[in-house]
């Protein structure tokens, strides 16, 4: 099979970068976000055309390889790569053309969400995404996208006019809500299981400063904190949004006001003094600097996992469950994030999209960060009892782009049965031998 990717990859004749191993820059193009996924692709193709991605796409095909779809590399599980397969690296198509009439902006499917922001902020607008500059714009709009803006504007798939595809056949096409709107509806919030997206049009938000602050607590407050900020937080409005990540050194809240600055200093500050003692404040600034300000916290190469859900508050019991849990973690970094949702994401229709948990107020995360692979087995392990305790199975749907495993169940339990049939319906006919499957997987089933 091997062997005949590379055959299938010549006779294609592409015209960019292909990478194999003996190439003195394997082992950085195999490189992808989670140190865990350190895996050995048969070939690495580069494409800067769509045309190459086509040509990749049914090199794959014809040899029946593992075909690996990357966009930013930041896959949880390292779906982004494979051994002995094929890896898609979109990176090198990553242009930002912004039309001011229209005021939408069309973006490479493998540009990062740093691209579009520093495409798009210095003119005053925003698409609501991620909270890393460094994931990739197209596996966080996939599966649906969630960060600071997403009260104020909706998930990033809610921005989305359409997209330019590569599908299973080879063939390029255009969806959007008029045009092969079934595979509109599938995109937002599907995955990577129905092509490679070369081109996303999203329409832009205006958008000005924002003043965030943020406060550290030491972990002992957290009873006292985690409740009335759940208090407090309920009450604000869309241009509001709080998150927390509790760990071994501390509880720290963050809060963001991309409202009128007048207000902000009465809105936030009330989050610094949610028990006494924290150190911390607040401070006006850009929303590129928010957007990137983390980035280091989640650098490449460490070594991550994360089971992550929805809940509709912070639970009483998942507050004690996270006092237990930071309590008992095996590593500094081993964390518990979550970050508010609600206001805009559940003006749209739970329907209209395959996405699904729009009536979620918290999105949660438990998840290990380490260096040591002789900590992978407790780390990961400390990072699925946490998810188990943290979930609350009274919301229908999950996030599958923030979820350290994958598996039927997960993918069946994210979309509920109706969506799940109806996406599994479309595979079977746009992918029926599951050429994309390295993703969370909509097995084809007519
Ligand atoms: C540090 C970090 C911070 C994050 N923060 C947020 C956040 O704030 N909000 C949020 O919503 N999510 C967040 N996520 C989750 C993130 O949305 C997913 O990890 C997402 O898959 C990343 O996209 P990527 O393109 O970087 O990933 P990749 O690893 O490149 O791709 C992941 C999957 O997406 C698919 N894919 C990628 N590119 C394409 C393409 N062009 N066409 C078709 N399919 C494609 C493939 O199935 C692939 O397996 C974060 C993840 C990390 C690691």
């Amino acid at each position: 099979m091997s062997n005949s990717l590379l055959d299938a990859l010549t006779a294609a004749e592409l015209h960019c970068p292909v990478i194999t191993a003996g190439h003195p820059e394997y082992d950085h193009y195999r490189r992808v976000w989670n140190g865990i996924a350190d895996r050995q692709p048969r070939a690495i193709v580069r494409p800067q055309e769509v045309e190459d991605v086509q040509k990749a796409v049914r090199a794959a095909a014809a040899s029946g390889a593992l075909l690996a779809v990357r966009g930013g590399g930041h896959s949880l599980p390292g779906l982004s790569t494979c051994n002995d397969g094929l890896v898609l690296d979109l990176s090198l198509i990553h242009s930002v053309v912004i039309d001011n009439a229209a005021l939408t902006v069309d973006i490479g499917g493998g540009a990062l969400l740093g691209d579009l922001d520093r495409a798009t902020v210095p003119k005053g607008y925003i698409v609501p995404a991620g909270v890393i500059s460094h994931t990739g714009v197209a596996g966080l709009t996939l599966g649906g996208g969630m960060g600071w803006a997403s009260r104020k504007y909706g998930l990033t798939i809610d921005s989305l006019l359409g997209a330019e595809i590569v599908l299973a056949s080879g063939d390029v096409t255009w969806t959007s809500p008029t045009w092969n709107p079934e595979l509109f509806w599938a995109i937002r919030g599907g995955g990577g299981n129905f092509g490679v997206v070369t081109r996303f049009r999203f329409q832009l938000h205006p958008f000005s400063g924002i003043v965030a602050g943020q406060w550290i607590y030491r972990m002992e407050q957290a009873r006292k904190v985690l409740s009335a900020l759940r208090d407090r937080a309920r009450e604000q409005p869309r241009d509001f949004a709080v998150s927390f990540t509790a760990s071994r050194s501390g509880l720290n809240v963050t809060a963001v006001w991309s409202g009128d600055a007048g207000r902000a200093d009465a809105i936030l500050s009330p989050f610094g003094t949610l028990a006494d003692g924290a150190s911390g404040g607040l401070e006006s600034l850009s929303y590129l600097t928010l957007q990137s300000r983390n980035d280091v916290a989640f650098a490449w190469s460490r070594r991550y996992y994360a089971k992550g859900g929805f809940w509709s508050d912070i639970g009483d019991q998942a507050i004690e469950h996270i006092i237990d849990a930071i309590a008992h973690a095996p590593a500094p970094d081993c964390e518990i994030y979550a970050i508010q949702l609600g206001g805009a994401i559940g003006d749209v229709p739970d329907e209209a999209t395959a996405y699904t948990g729009r009536d979620a107020g918290y999105y949660w995360l438990s998840e290990p960060i380490w260096d040591d692979t002789a900590d992978d087995d407790r780390c990961m392990e400390w990072g699925r009892t946490t998810g188990r305790l943290l979930s609350d199975a009274s919301i229908i749907g999950n996030y599958v782009n923030e979820q350290g495993d994958t598996g039927s169940n997960i993918v069946r339990d994210a979309y509920g049965p109706e969506k799940y049939q109806r996406l599994a319906r479309l595979k079977a006919r746009l992918d029926p031998n599951n050429l994309f499957r390295l993703n969370q997987n909509i097995e084809p089933q007519e």
